[in-house]
């Protein structure tokens, strides 16, 4: 992994712009800074501002773990793309399957929320109906471990079994066959008709998308993690602000050199 702001990199983020690229961003933990209560995240104004011009010029997908009703607000603009539920909402011709998603949701929901539910009543153990998924949050839990345990042990009891997507204190229960953020992006960059994609993410689901290795996006990891398959790095979130304002100003060059080119003929 190499650093996002050395010399060298930015020379090929340089590069990577002049191609019009796709740019995908996940929200938690990479335009929003982590917070205590999900709900509390923001993105800050000044990224928000940076993305919507990024939109003018290139299209900009989001690709989040949230629904994409609970992302949208977070948005001062409008992406192109809004893929929520970690890839299960909004990928371009998964608009049946999305609904099969949410009718075995609500399924795995009675199922857990009967009475006896150990889970119920453990202290910080949280389960968000996202429609498409659900998700189990525990990151206020004194024991982490134990709780997880909890977690996993009623979840292999559900019918169907979900694939499991496990995040920062959080177990994400995902319904058979729903694509994931790594299927999701492919999609994006063909229908987007981009020739390159850069993706820049901060977690386990976000690996699935540097793991393609495709010779066509660029990735970026938000802290540098060993084992990340991502191609650079960033050293925290606080980074993030910067690294957008370098992408919108790299736009802004590439806009006024095509209206000189085209005005000079
Ligand atoms: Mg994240």
């Amino acid at each position: 992994m190499k650093y996002a702001f050395s010399a060298a990199s930015m020379g090929r983020l340089q590069e990577w712009m002049t191609s019009r690229p796709l740019l995908a961003f996940d929200i938690d933990g990479t335009l929003a800074p982590i917070v205590a209560r999900p709900w509390d995240a923001r993105v800050p104004g000044a990224v928000q501002r940076d993305l919507a011009n990024l939109a003018e010029w290139t299209p900009v997908a989001i690709v989040t773990g949230r629904a994409i009703a609970d992302a949208r607000p977070m948005l001062g603009f409008s992406p192109k793309y809004l893929i929520g539920n970690n890839g299960a909402e909004g990928v371009p011709g998964f608009e049946a399957a999305a609904l099969e998603f949410a009718r075995i949701c609500r399924g795995w929901l009675e199922q857990l929320c009967g009475p006896g539910e150990e889970w119920r009543s453990t202290p910080d153990l949280t389960l968000e109906d996202k429609t498409c998924t659900l998700a189990f949050h525990y990151r206020h839990a004194a024991h982490k471990d134990v709780i997880a345990r909890l977690i996993e042990q009623r979840v292999e009891r559900l019918v169907p079994q979900p694939a499991l997507l496990e995040g920062k204190f959080v177990l994400n229960l995902l319904p058979p066959g729903a694509p994931q953020k790594g299927e999701a992006m492919p999609v994006l960059l063909k229908r987007s008709g981009c020739e390159r994609g850069l993706y820049v993410g901060d977690d386990v689901s976000d690996e699935a998308v540097f793991r393609l290795r495709l010779p066509e996006l660029l990735t970026v990891r938000i802290d540098r993690v060993r084992g990340s398959a991502a191609e650079l790095y960033l050293k925290d979130q606080a980074e993030v602000p910067r690294f957008m304002s370098e992408l919108a100003r790299m736009a802004r060059a590439e806009r006024e050199e095509s209206v000189q080119s085209a005005g000079g003929g």
